[in-house]
């Protein structure tokens, strides 16, 4: 009202100056004069009035700075101009900032909040606060603002105050450390609500006694096909959970004396109409001091289906196994067996008890006798065992004749090895057949050699006689000879001819025995007399200066008579004698017999012998030389000539007698050959 009236009489006497006399300006000076006397009186008299206020006011609020200076809360004395006139130790301690950072509340706006908007958003909100306030005659009503300490540090306070008089207390109530255990159990809360709702499995969360649900997870809310809401509230009966009453009253009898169960089946029938289950697991939980029974549900039907997957892939595994012929082992890196077949048992014949010890060191020592060279075997198992990535395939023999073959090579799980695979195949047979083959290959061989010496030989053998016999004949025929000539001749060429007869004979009889057509004529035969006969025949024909010929017999000429082939005898001892005698220089030949009787047989037989002071013949050549065109290979023998028959037809005949042949020979002693026919006396 004081500055209206001033303006306006100021705005009057302004109108006039220009146009005013002297004397009528000296009248207006002294009436503004007055006036601004009386007001400097009352403009005194308010400002007196103001000081008396304010000193007392001063005196209350420096008592109460002192009241509050100790406080353990944070407050502030700000006045209605922003002059922020005091801040109590708590709030220095807990903002860090002294009066002197913060003398106004520009400063502490731009200091504790330094993000522009959102210091915008507090001193809105504040000063709003502060108005109503104001307006209201009340106290301010607090809010929550994020403090920006001096250090940097953000707190959470809770800003309130009281307006008194032209000055506001502020006080500070620092929540930092509640929000951030609120914001902790919060996000603990968010866990496991999103734990529990996003597990696969179907849960629940029922009260205890009433069985209504709770809580209920995404996964059942889902099989369940309802919206939560529908859910909750209701029990697992009413929402038709467990098809059978039965099932219900038995889970709350078990849970309530158990407190858990584990397992327990309940039937359902599946979209498709056929049968499955489910298995249910239950607790006893406690939140916030109330029980909840926790139910978690698995269907059994998945897990059946896997089941029945792995159990068809088990026999598909173990019916490829058994099918197979080979022997299969399968061992883990700590060397136990992870899996075997029937066959592996059996190829090793390991006993059953072994194999089911599972333990791979056990059976390694069972089998390593079975071999012949179990060394090599088990160096190169413990080689593949330091290897594992390592394959290999080779061949076991065994001491009882038979022959592995052998692979192995890593078992793998994802490029990763687990193990290793063994698998043994008898190749027994097949290596037998290749052996054969290569026998076979052998005597063709060696048969062709023969065949070709055979030739050589017999061509000799036919040309020599054939030669003297044409040569003598011719010299016989165109020229006069001495009658002792002649005689000599006639004789070399008869010699000759009974030669070309003899190997002529050999020949026709190999054959005739090759074509399985010889025949035996058994008569009576005196083995004395033949053996006399025999030793004449050789002492006429074939007579060494150096050698003598002689024969032994063991039974009187009565006894002598026995029933047998006796062109065959004659021929098998003439061949022997012939030998004998081809291959002797010097010294004695001696034949005969002797009876000796087979005890298990319960019969006798006539053991004949023809022994000689010869070269002897080699060990390794003393089964060989009974077979066809063989002889010993030596330059010696060759000079000796003949066509290698006579053994083998010899040979041939005793055995068609029923007897054996053999000899005992010692290299430049001699020869003995001997040989058996069964004693058959001759009835007389
Ligand atoms: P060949 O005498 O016509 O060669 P054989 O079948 O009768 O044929 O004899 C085979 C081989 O056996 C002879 O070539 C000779 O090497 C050896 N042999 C046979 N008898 C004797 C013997 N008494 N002493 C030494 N070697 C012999």
């Amino acid at each position: 009202m004081q500055t209206d009236c001033l303006t306006k009489t100021n705005q009057g006497s302004n109108m006039n100056y220009q146009e005013k006399t002297k004397a009528e300006l000296i009248n207006d000076y002294e009436e503004l004069k007055q006036k601004y006397d009386s007001l400097k009186s009352l403009f005194e008299k308010v400002v007196n009035d103001h000081k008396m206020n304010a000193n007392f006011i001063d005196e209350g609020v420096n008592r109460f700075r002192k009241i509050i200076e100790l406080a353990p809360i944070a407050m502030a004395i700000v006045s209605l101009d922003g002059t922020i006139e005091f801040i109590n130790n708590k709030a220095i301690k807990v903002f860090g900032y002294l009066n002197e950072d913060i003398p106004n509340m520009d400063r502490w706006w731009t200091l504790a909040y330094p993000d522009e908007n959102y210091r915008k958003d507090v001193v809105n909100d504040w000063m709003g606060r502060v108005q109503s306030a104001l307006n209201e005659n009340k106290e301010i009503i607090g809010n929550e603002f994020n403090v920006t300490c001096k250090d940097g540090s953000i707190k959470t306070m809770y800003i309130s105050g009281v307006p008194v008089s032209n000055k506001i207390f502020v006080l500070f109530d620092d929540i930092t450390e509640r929000r951030q255990a609120e914001e902790a159990l919060r996000e603990s809360e968010e866990k496991f609500r999103i734990l529990f709702d996003e597990s696969p499995m179907p849960t629940l969360l029922s009260e205890i006694p009433s069985e209504k649900i709770a809580f209920i997870n995404k996964r059942l809310a889902s099989i369940l096909g309802k919206p939560r809401v529908e859910i909750i509230g209701k029990t697992a009966n009413e929402l038709g959970l467990l098809p059978n009453p039965a099932d219900q009253s038995k889970l709350t009898e078990m849970i309530t004396r158990m407190g858990y169960i584990d397992n327990y089946e309940i039937e359902k029938t599946l979209p498709d109409g056929s049968l499955g289950s489910d298995l249910v697991f239950m607790r006893i939980v406690t939140i916030s001091e109330k029980p909840f029974c926790l139910t978690i549900i698995q269907d059994k039907s998945e897990q059946k289906q896997a089941e029945e997957a792995q159990k068809q892939f088990s026999s598909l595994l173990q019916s490829t196994l058994e099918s197979t012929a080979d022997g299969i082992l399968v061992v883990n890196l700590l060397g136990q067996v992870t899996s075997y077949n029937k066959k592996f048992g059996e190829l090793w014949k390991i006993p059953q008890k072994l194999l089911d010890t599972r333990d791979d060191n056990k059976l390694l020592s069972f089998i390593l006798n079975q071999l012949i060279d179990s060394e090599s075997f088990l160096a190169k198992v413990k080689e593949l065992y330091s290897n594992p990535a390592q394959n290999c395939y080779d061949t076991i023999e065994f001491k009882d004749g038979r022959v592995f073959e052998r692979y192995s090579q890593p078992q793998l799980i994802d490029d990763n090895i687990v193990g290793r695979v063994w698998s043994f195949r008898d190749v027994t047979e097949r290596k037998m057949a290749e052996m054969a083959l290569i026998k076979a290959k052998e005597i063709a061989e060696e048969n062709d050699r023969l065949k070709t010496s055979f030739l050589h030989n017999i061509s000799h053998e036919i040309r020599t006689p054939m030669n003297a016999i044409l040569g003598f004949s011719e010299i016989l025929n165109s020229t006069d000879l001495l009658p002792e000539k002649r005689k000599y001749f006639t004789q070399l060429i008869i010699q000759s001819g009974n030669q070309l007869l003899a190997i002529i004979s050999d020949i026709i009889d190999i054959a005739t025995i090759e074509a399985e057509q010889v025949k035996i004529n058994n008569d009576n035969v005196n083995l004395n007399s033949t053996l006399k006969t025999i030793c004449e025949q050789f002492k006429i024909k074939d007579h060494k200066q150096n050698v003598v010929i002689k024969f032994k017999t063991c039974l009187s000429d009565g006894e002598a008579e026995v029933i047998t082939d006796e062109t065959k005898l004659i021929q098998i001892l003439t061949n022997l004698i012939g030998n004998a005698q081809k291959f002797t220089e010097k010294g004695i030949i001696e034949y005969g017999y002797n009876i000796v009787s087979d005890e298990t047989m319960h019969a006798s037989s006539i053991l004949f012998y023809v022994k000689d002071t010869g070269i002897g013949i080699p060990l390794e050549m003393r089964e060989e030389i009974f077979k066809r065109f063989r002889q010993v290979e030596s330059s010696s023998t060759r000079q000796y000539g003949g066509s290698g028959l006579g053994l083998s037809i010899s040979k041939s005949y005793v055995e068609i007698l029923g007897g054996k042949i053999w000899l005992d020979s010692e290299m430049d002693k001699g020869s003995t050959f001997y040989f058996t026919i069964p004693y058959t006396q001759a009835v007389s």
